[in-house]
């Protein structure tokens, strides 16, 4: 059985010209600015950032907060958090899927040791003809060789 992997969808291109005046006073009433961090208050998402919902579409807070702050996000680009606090929309900057890894890396968030998927979820590994670059079959390879399976 083939395991099941979601491809994350690359992240679309944001600006202030998406969203309507409407949807904008409604994004900030969703927004907590009492603390250092500016917390969104609606729902989020399973792993912890905002979703705000405008033009038929879920939106990731942080995102949207950028493109309304400080400009447009263009397609693929990352928002990052410097304060890695996820429902934060305040302490945020640009960055590509690289330097959001780095960034994760740098500030100890990366999966590491028992915590790595590998050891996690060693069944999730596509080890044998599930594998991508297998270039032969279980029943090939037993043909094949001179060991009895
Ligand atoms: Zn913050």
């Amino acid at each position: 059985m083939r395991t099941k992997f979601k491809w994350r969808k690359m992240p679309l291109a944001l600006s202030k010209c998406d969203f309507s005046k409407k949807d904008i006073s409604r994004f900030w009433a969703h927004v907590d600015k009492k603390s250092r961090c500016w917390i969104w208050k609606a729902s989020c998402n399973k792993y912890g950032y905002g979703k705000f919902a405008a033009n038929g579409k879920d939106y990731r807070a942080h995102r949207v907060a950028f493109a309304l702050l400080r400009g447009a996000v263009s397609r693929g680009d990352c928002v990052l958090h410097k304060c890695d606090n996820r429902p934060c929309v305040r302490h945020l900057f640009l960055g590509s899927h690289i330097e959001n890894g780095a960034d994760m890396k740098r500030k100890g968030r990366a999966a590491r040791g028992d915590k790595n998927g590998a050891r996690l979820h060693p069944e999730r590994r596509a080890r044998g003809e599930r594998n991508g670059d297998a270039r032969l079959t279980l029943s090939q390879v037993r043909k094949n060789s001179n060991f009895a399976c």
